[in-house]
């Protein structure tokens, strides 16, 4: 287990908690939140500070807004919570403003409050120190229970936690279990552990990639960051998505995959097409066949058939990354397969990162998964063996 402190550690009884939660969900042109899995997420935190008699103060933020403007504002979010509990959520105008700064005095045990979009306030980003003492200023406990955002020092995330001492803040229900299922993963995982990776790139999840070389048996590589690594091994890949810069990087993993007796795998064939859209002419070729001027877009049939019996005997599948464009429907079989097999499978299954976690909902397979985080940067940080920002400061010192 971590040793962060957790909000059960805490005397909450009758207090006013603020809770860091992370609402930053998608919304359709409408404003209509299409996807409330972080919402329901935050659910047990909020439930056990109710219960325990204390008056909640939720903060988020929602998307990049550049100004103050109402398509950012988080009252879809008081509405769709309100739904959630069956009660009151209590919508503030601004973020530290006088009706925040109201609202947050009068709020009684058991009343819940939602401030406006961090973001509205400049210096959120920045970590700025009198924003993060105003927020402070609201609660008598503080709780952070935004996996998604603990990757970046923000004022209501790392500054905050300045205010409060040992006794008055630690990590919601949702955090602990984010970071206990992370450290679980590398440092107590059931063999065979086989990672899956995919997405655009080599260079995001270079880092994670080496890292968990010591720790897993078998590596399988889709996506467009396959690619550079076929491009390392010789192939001609065409148009293909390729980091350059990376082909020696791409070498140092192969090799050292081999002196640790991990297998790593790439795909065998492809879908390949001229231009990256629905309306492209495809064809399935070996990768020795790429023709020149076409690239690789989503991985081919031979290669998901390798896949699944590379992932036959799996006690353990960490997945991060698409296997193809699978935003287009032509070239998301690939993807939806992977998510098909991963979930089949009797492993413990732990997902990362928004896109992966799209391609498990389009391929309806969510419930099947062990574990699906809810933050991708904070996840691949994790796995990384960096120390987040936003969970540092909630560790319990250790007294010699
Ligand atoms: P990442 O953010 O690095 O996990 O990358 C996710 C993105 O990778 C998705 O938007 C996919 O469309 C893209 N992707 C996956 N496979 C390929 C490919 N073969 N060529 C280009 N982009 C790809």
């Amino acid at each position: 287990m971590s040793d962060i402190i957790s909000i059960k550690d805490i005397n909450l009884a009758g207090k006013k908690v603020f809770i860091r939660c992370d609402f930053n969900v998608p919304q359709d042109d409408f404003l209509n939140i299409t996807d409330d899995r972080r919402i329901r997420s935050a659910i047990p935190t909020i439930r056990y500070c109710l219960d325990n008699g204390c008056s909640v103060i939720l903060a988020s933020h929602l998307g990049r807004p550049k100004e103050i403007s109402s398509k950012y504002s988080l009252e879809p979010v008081a509405k769709r919570l309100a739904r959630l509990m069956s009660k009151d959520v209590i919508m503030a105008k601004d973020v530290i403003g006088e009706d925040a700064k109201n609202k947050a005095t009068n709020l009684k045990a058991g009343e819940i409050l939602l401030l406006e979009n961090l973001r509205f306030e400049k210096g959120e980003t920045k970590n700025d120190e009198n924003l993060a003492k105003e927020l402070a200023s609201f609660a008598e406990v503080y709780i952070n229970d935004a996996f998604g955002v603990c990757h970046r020092a923000h004022s209501s995330v790392e500054a905050i936690t300045k205010f409060f001492d040992e006794e008055h803040k630690g990590a919601g229900f949702l955090l602990q279990k984010e970071i206990d299922f992370a450290q679980n993963l590398i440092k107590y995982p059931t063999r065979p552990f086989v990672a899956v990776v995919g997405g655009s790139k080599v260079s995001g999840k270079l880092q994670a990639l080496t890292n968990l070389l010591p720790k897993i048996d078998k590596l399988i590589i889709g996506g467009g960051m396959a690619f550079t690594f076929l491009k390392a091994q010789g192939y001609d890949i065409g148009n293909s998505l390729l980091e350059e810069g990376l082909i020696e990087e791409a070498k140092n993993i192969l090799t050292k995959g081999k002196e640790l007796g991990v297998k790593i795998y790439l795909p065998v064939d492809v879908i390949a097409a001229q231009t990256c859209s629905q309306e492209a002419v495809m064809k399935y070729v070996p990768i020795q066949e790429i023709p020149a001027g076409w690239m690789g877009l989503d991985i081919g049939p031979a290669s998901g058939r390798l896949f699944r019996e590379v992932l036959a005997d799996a006690q353990t599948i960490w997945w991060n990354g698409p296997m193809g464009v699978f935003e287009i429907d032509k070239f998301s079989k690939g993807s939806i397969k992977m998510s098909h097999y991963i979930s089949e499978s009797n492993a413990t299954t732990v997902v990362g990162g928004g896109d992966t976690a799209d391609v498990v909902a389009r391929a309806r397979d969510t419930d099947e998964m062990t574990f699906i985080s809810t933050g991708g940067g904070a996840s691949l940080e994790l796995i990384e063996g960096k120390e987040l920002p936003g969970v540092k400061p909630l560790k319990a010192k250790v007294i010699e």
